[in-house]
């Protein structure tokens, strides 16, 4: 048997940290695209550049983890899109008709789950199509950076610090 211990007043999980201007990593909410550690984060420079790092050394700035997250995004909306489809297939070719009378319980239960696995297949397409990443190419091709909002560090060509 599993004991589970429950916080009275459990602390709020950010993907990012409302504040990091203390020069030292924080501990995010998000997991690294590589390889799924736990990502830290840190501030660099004078525009508070957002610095993301997992256990093992892998370094995001702000355009590469989104890039990263909607690449693995992608990968994994492709693959339960396969999964699905390969599941109705499968309970549909082993529901076969042999000629031999009504189907059995098994049978229908199979086929439901079969056109289910079919509709949802389907939905996922349209999910997959409609999604569409941020446009990250800078607005300002001489500001690169990504800082930190929050601490006055912005998207390049998107926000307060630029004229
Ligand atoms: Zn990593």
């Amino acid at each position: 048997m599993v004991t589970r211990t429950f916080l009275a007043h459990p602390e709020a999980v950010y993907a990012i940290p409302p504040r990091l201007d203390d020069g030292a990593a924080h501990v995010t909410g998000l997991s690294c695209p590589d390889c799924g550690g736990v990502l830290k984060v840190e501030t660099e420079g004078r525009d508070a550049v957002l610095v993301f790092e997992c256990r093992i050394g892998h370094t995001f700035d702000v355009p590469e983890l989104l890039a990263g997250k909607e690449e693995r995004l992608e990968e994994h909306l492709w693959a339960a899109n396969t999964l699905l489809e390969e599941l109705a297939e499968l309970l549909t070719d082993l529901t076969q008709e042999n000629g031999h009378g009504e189907p059995t319980a098994a049978i229908r239960a199979f086929r439901e789950r079969a056109g289910r696995a079919k509709g949802n297949a389907a939905a996922l397409r349209v999910v997959i199509r409609e999604s569409r990443p941020v446009d990250l190419a800078p607005a300002d091709p001489g500001k690169s950076a990504w800082g930190d909002p929050r601490a006055g560090g912005v998207a390049p060509g998107a926000g307060p610090t630029d004229p």
